[in-house]
């Protein structure tokens, strides 16, 4: 792949008289290599055995694969994809593809297979590369894909599944071993594409959110910050949250960028198996969405376990429940950094972390700011508007929409058209979908998705802290609140809560835990035991769903 699209710049006395060298993600996997070269890359296998090498090994088998690539003619700008865990072959991809001048297009797994055939064939996919995990999901899909030349299984030559009926098959192995790692990284334009990633969408089709090599690199550094994720050449990483779903929050190119050790987790998201992990690798601090770390407090509390390294952990995708929080921290010693964003702002938004007019306060008052979603980082801008989008105080009472921009934001979805952005966008802001208050001091606090807002009697009921409330009675495991149909309210608050294991609480113990906590008029007028609560294809909860189920739900409140 040659460079033919990198802008002119005018040379003139107004210009800054700087380098003009466009930021490209191939560049951070070469600063790791130069001067971070030794430091190691952990990764549990699909086949649960543990692998280990450095980020110059990484750099040579990227080169490698990029090579593989040219040869079987993937072209700028093309689209290839994968359906993989958290490994190092994977994250070989994310440079040799992006680097090359293709779009790494990450697919999730988790998706029902109907969507992943409509994602592959929407985004043109031109190869898939995939765990030997999901070969039944490649099979299906290449019944189906008009587009794809070819499936790579990431895997060796001893592995390769036998008369698959998967056309043009793969070896992963075979094509880094017959590749020359002599490749010089392509210069190009910095606003150019370099990956793909589909929104889990619970309504319609999922959309198609492309990054480019610009705003990529400048979340790698703003999330790298010391007040966001504190990405460092002292920590030892885990991204728990997958490489599918928005890059693993970034930590692929900030650990490169920084130099930290990096960890992956593979298939195995079991508290077991994540313990197990921490412990033997030295992990400092990991990250994922609330789910996981509920596994893993389960079972450290079950076994009497502690932890020597691990000290942080990054939370988000969902709201963070306090009473974890407070688990963890008091228990284990182990800080939860709530932190907000969504897919289509690559993805991070707000961190929580204290500032300095804070130390001197009591720590319940801290804990109280530590729960919000947090102040913005640098180069994202963010305000909340009434449905008019007249802008509303910044009180910490006040709920509205909340809209963002910043370089990392998404304009417009991917071969969506022209004109959508003049639809999508308001006045230049992209309306994330979600409800919030923001405080004097900028902390957002996220009240509800718009779709989830309890409406009762005109007034606004958040979903979030009634959960937040209901999670901290011990015997809670999980709970979803949602607005159920009543003829003088139009809707009221119904929780829905699992237990957990050989606890007991009744319906009526479970609504006097609210006195105090929330408005009188908030407490949920009843409660529905389940087994389960439905889980999408990112590890959040289907409100949706369980509104379906229960949309016949008889309060007794009627
Ligand atoms: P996704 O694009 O799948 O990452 O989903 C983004 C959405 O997840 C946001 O718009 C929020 O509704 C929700 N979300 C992300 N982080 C948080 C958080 N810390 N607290 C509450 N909701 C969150």
């Amino acid at each position: 792949m040659t460079p033919d699209n990198i802008p002119d710049y005018p040379k003139s006395p107004s210009m800054g008289q700087m380098m003009h060298q466009p930021m490209l993600i191939s560049s951070i996997i070469q600063h790791a290599d130069r001067h971070f070269g030794g430091k190691e890359i952990v990764s549990r296998r699909v086949e649960g055995d543990i692998h280990r090498y450095t980020y110059r090994d990484c750099h040579k088998r990227a080169r490698q694969m990029a090579n593989a690539l040219e040869k079987l003619g993937v072209r700028m700008g093309d689209r290839v994809a994968t359906l993989a865990w958290n490994g190092y072959r994977h994250l070989e991809l994310y440079y040799a593809i992006s680097g090359s001048g293709a779009v790494l297009h990450t697919i999730n797994p988790r998706l029902h297979p109907e969507q992943i055939a409509y994602i592959a064939d929407h985004a043109e996919d031109s190869y898939v590369f995939f765990d030997l995990t999901f070969l039944d999901l490649v099979k299906s899909l290449a019944a189906h894909s008009k587009t794809v030349k070819g499936y790579i299984a990431m895997t060796d030559r001893h592995r390769m599944p036998a008369a698959s009926g998967i056309p043009n098959l793969m070896c992963y192995e075979d094509l880094i071993e017959n590749s020359s790692d002599r490749y010089a990284w392509p210069v190009f334009d910095e606003n150019s594409a370099s990956t793909l990633c589909y929104t889990s969408g619970t309504t319609g089709n999922p959309k198609g959110v492309l990054y480019s090599h610009r705003s990529t690199i400048l979340h790698a550094y703003a999330s790298s910050l010391p007040d966001a994720l504190n990405v460092s050449g002292r920590e030892v990483l885990m991204p728990v949250v997958p490489m599918f779903h928005v890059n693993a929050w970034g930590f692929p190119y900030s650990a490169a960028l920084a130099g930290a050790k990096l960890v992956l987790p593979g298939p195995m998201l079991d508290g077991q198996s994540l313990h197990e992990l921490i412990e033997q690798e030295g992990v400092t601090a990991s990250a994922g969405v609330p789910t996981v770390w509920h596994g893993l407090l389960h079972y450290v509390e079950r076994k009497s376990l502690g932890f020597k390294s691990f000290r942080r952990i990054i939370i988000g995708g969902s709201a963070c429940p306090p009473a974890m929080m407070k688990s963890f921290r008091e228990k284990h010693n182990v800080e939860l950094l709530h932190t907000w964003g969504m897919t289509e702002m690559s993805p991070l938004g707000t961190v929580c972390t204290l500032q300095n007019h804070h130390m001197h306060l009591p720590q319940t008052e801290q804990e109280a700011i530590l729960q919000k979603q947090g102040h913005v980082i640098y180069g994202v801008d963010m305000k909340i508007v009434d449905d008019a989008g007249n802008e509303l105080p910044w009180d910490g009472r006040t709920c509205g929409n909340l809209l963002v921009r910043g370089p990392w934001v998404l304009e417009s979805y991917f071969k969506n058209g022209d004109s959508e952005p003049a639809q999508l966008l308001q006045d230049g802001w992209l309306p994330t979908g979600d409800v919030a208050t923001i405080d004097a001091d900028g902390y957002m606090q996220i009240t509800d998705r718009s779709k989830d807002v309890i409406k009762s009697g005109g007034e606004w009921i958040g979903s979030i802290e009634l959960e937040n409330v209901a999670m901290a009675h011990p015997a809670v495991q999980q709970a979803a609140c949602i607005g159920v149909f009543h003829p003088k309210w139009d809707e009221r608050p119904l929780l829905v809560v699992v237990k957990k294991a050989d606890a007991e609480v009744t319906r009526d113990e479970l609504i006097d835990s609210f006195a105090g906590k929330v408005a009188k008029w908030w407490t949920p007028d009843d409660v529905v035991f389940v087994d389960a609560l439905p889980v999408g294809a990112t590890g959040k909860i289907l409100k949706n769903e369980i509104r379906n189920r229960l949309r016949h739900h008889r309060l007794p409140t009627i």
